[in-house]
């Protein structure tokens, strides 16, 4: 964990004042720990099948696309709204102020598919809820969802009652 850890940089105030944004592109950067990275996030899936992986956009789509391929599954982005060309389910969200919308491909996930949704960080909760509810309206069934970071202090995992929640790195 240390060895990864190493790896994400603290970015203070970013995107505004009060935030300290987790940084992976350091981790991205090098190929060892991107390795030590993917090994861990399998890991903590255990021996279980899975059909499809979702990643949201944008920083989900970095290790989402590496764990469908090491999982021999298929890969769906979830993105935020007017980005995926073909027809979508949408998910409106809350936010501190306002809310957000995710979309997903309606034939991106099929009846019964089991499915590992995965981001770099849990941090309210609130992105990760939304792309439940979007998986679960196309018939999937959530096995686990799977971030690199858990900002603990956020209790995200409130949001995510029910779900098999594991992170790598628990701050
Ligand atoms: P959440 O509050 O759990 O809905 O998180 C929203 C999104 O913002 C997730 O996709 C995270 O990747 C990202 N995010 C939230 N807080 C941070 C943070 N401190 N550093 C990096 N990414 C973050």
């Amino acid at each position: 964990m240390k060895a990864i850890e190493a790896y994400i940089r603290d970015v203070i105030d970013f995107p505004k004042p009060g935030i300290v944004f987790k940084d992976l592109t350091p981790l991205l950067n090098n190929a060892e720990a991107m390795g030590l990275c993917l090994d861990a996030l399998v890991q903590q899936i255990g021996d279980t099948h899975i059909d499809k992986v979702v990643g949201m956009e944008a920083r989900g789509f970095f290790f989402g696309t590496l764990l469908a391929q090491k999982l021999q599954a298929g890969f769906v982005p979830v993105r935020k709204p007017g980005k995926l060309p073909y027809k979508t389910l949408s998910e409106t969200y809350a936010l501190e102020y306002g809310t957000d919308v995710l979309e997903i491909h309606e034939d991106a996930i099929q009846q019964g598919d089991r499915v590992l949704i995965h981001d770099d960080v849990l941090a309210t909760g609130g992105t990760a809820e939304a792309v439940c509810k979007l998986v679960e309206r196309l018939g999937g069934q959530i096995v686990q969802c799977n971030f690199i970071m858990e900002l603990q202090f956020l209790n995200g995992r409130d949001k995510l009652k029910g779900q098999d929640v594991a992170s790598i790195l628990k701050y």
